[in-house]
C-alpha cells in the first residue's frame, strides 16, 4: 500500500482542536473532472472563512496549502498532493446581487449558476460564464474565458485568505491578468469575488446562454473525463496565429492514445481519460504530444492544465 495512505500526515495535531471536516489521505480522484490521481495528505473542508482562516493559521509554517475548485483544470499525480489541500464547498457559494449591475459571488458558487443568476438579475456581461464547468475561485485564478469574454472584463475585487490566515484584498492590479494566468499567489485561496456587469435584457440574456451552451457542446467532449484546453494557446507572433489545436492536429496528435489516455478526437486539445486512466498516463500523453508538436513545428506547447502532487511512486513517506 501507498505509504501516503498508511498514516496520518504529522502535522495532524496541529489541527486537532480545528472546525471543519478533516480527512486524512482522501483521495481526490473524485474531486477531479479527470477521475484520477492520488490523495490529499489532509483534505479539508471549512464551513466557514473564520473556520478557513483559523486552520491556516494553526497550520505549521512549512507545511503547503492548495486548493481545488471543482477540479475541471487540475491533474493530480498519482503520488498524491503533500499539505493541506483546501476544497470550498456550498457554504462559499452565494450569489448576491449588488447595485450598480454587480453581483457579489462566492469563491465556491459554479460559473453556469453565476451566468444563470445574472440572467434572471437583467445584467449582461457573464453569459461566456456558461461554457465553463468551473467555481468561481478557480475562474479568476486562472482568469477564465470562452467565446469573446474573460473574468478580466467583468473583474472589481476578489477577497481570500492568505498562508498566515490573514485576509488579502486584490483588485485588479494586484490579481495582474493575462491570458489564461493571474497574478494571484497559489497559497492564498479566494473566497468571495465581485464582478461588474451591464444592464440588459433577460430575453436576449437567456437566447446568448443558449448560444453558448450549444457552441461548448458541439466543439468540445463535455460529457467525458477531460480536464478542459490541455495546453495554452501560443502567442500569435510565434505560431503565426494558429491555435494550440492547429498545432496539436498538425503534428498528427488527433486521436493519439497512450495506454487508456487519449487525445480527443473532438478538440484535440482535449485529453480523455477513456476509462481507468491514471494521472501518469495523462501526464505522458500530454508530454507526447508536446514532443511531437515541437518537431512539427518548432513551438514548445505550455500546459494550462494545473498539475498538482508528486508522481507516483514519490508519496510523502514512501520507502
Ligand atoms: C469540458 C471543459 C471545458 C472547459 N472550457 C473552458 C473554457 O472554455 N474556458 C476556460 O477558461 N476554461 C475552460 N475549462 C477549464 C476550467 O473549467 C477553468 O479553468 C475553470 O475556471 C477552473 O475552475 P475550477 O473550479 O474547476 O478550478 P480547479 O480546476 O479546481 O483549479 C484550477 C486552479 O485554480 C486554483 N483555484 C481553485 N479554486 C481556487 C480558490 N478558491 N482560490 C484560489 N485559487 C483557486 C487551483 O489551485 C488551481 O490552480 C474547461 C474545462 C473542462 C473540463
Amino acid at each position: 500500500m501507498n505509504a501516503l495512505m498508511t498514516h496520518r500526515p504529522d502535522f495532524f495535531d496541529a489541527l486537532s482542536h480545528i472546525a471543519g471536516n478533516l480527512a486524512a489521505h482522501a483521495p481526490l480522484a473524485p474531486l477531479s473532472w479527470f477521475r484520477a490521481g492520488g490523495p490529499a495528505e489532509l483534505l479539508y473542508r471549512p464551513e466557514s472563512r473564520t473556520e478557513l482562516s483559523a486552520c491556516l493559521a494553526a497550520l505549521p509554517a512549512g507545511v503547503p496549502v492548495c486548493v481545488i475548485g471543482a477540479g475541471s483544470n487540475l491533474l493530480v499525480r498519482e503520488g498524491g498532493v503533500p499539505g493541506l489541500v483546501v476544497h470550498l464547498g456550498a457554504e462559499f457559494a452565494a450569489i448576491e446581487v449588488l447595485p450598480g449591475n454587480r453581483i457579489r459571488v462566492g469563491a465556491g458558487a459554479m460559473d453556469v449558476k453565476l451566468a444563470v443568476a445574472a440572467r434572471d438579475a437583467a445584467i449582461a456581461g457573464f453569459e461566456f460564464l456558461r461554457g465553463i464547468p468551473g467555481m468561481l475561485g478557480g475562474a479568476v485564478k486562472m482568469n477564465a474565458g470562452a467565446y469573446g469574454g474573460e473574468i478580466s472584463d467583468i473583474f472589481v475585487s476578489a477577497s481570500g485568505i492568505d498562508r498566515q490566515g490573514n485576509s488579502i484584498q486584490f483588485g485588479p492590479a494586484e490579481a495582474d491578468f493575462s491570458y489564461r494566468h493571474s497574478a494571484i499567489p497559489d497559497d492564498v485561496i479566494l473566497t468571495d469575488i465581485v464582478l461588474q456587469g451591464v444592464p440588459g435584457d433577460t430575453d436576449r440574456i437567456s437566447a446568448r446562454l443558449a448560444e453558448v451552451a450549444a457552441a461548448r457542446a458541439d466543439a468540445q467532449p463535455v460529457n467525458q473525463r477531460t480536464g478542459g484546453s490541455t495546453f495554452r494557446n501560443p502567442p500569435a507572433d510565434l505560431a503565426g496565429g494558429r491555435k494550440a489545436w492547429e498545432l496539436i492536429d498538425a503534428a498528427g496528435c488527433r486521436g493519439l492514445r497512450l495506454g487508456r489516455a487519449m487525445v480527443s478526437e473532438k478538440h484535440c486539445n482535449f485529453l480523455i481519460n477513456t476509462g481507468g486512466a491514471t494521472a501518469d498516463e495523462l501526464e505522458a500523453l500530454g508530454e507526447l504530444v508536446r514532443e511531437r508538436v515541437k518537431a512539427d513545428s518548432g513551438i514548445d506547447l505550455v500546459w494550462e492544465i494545473r498539475r498538482i502532487g508528486l508522481p507516483a511512486g514519490q508519496s510523502r513517506g514512501a520507502k
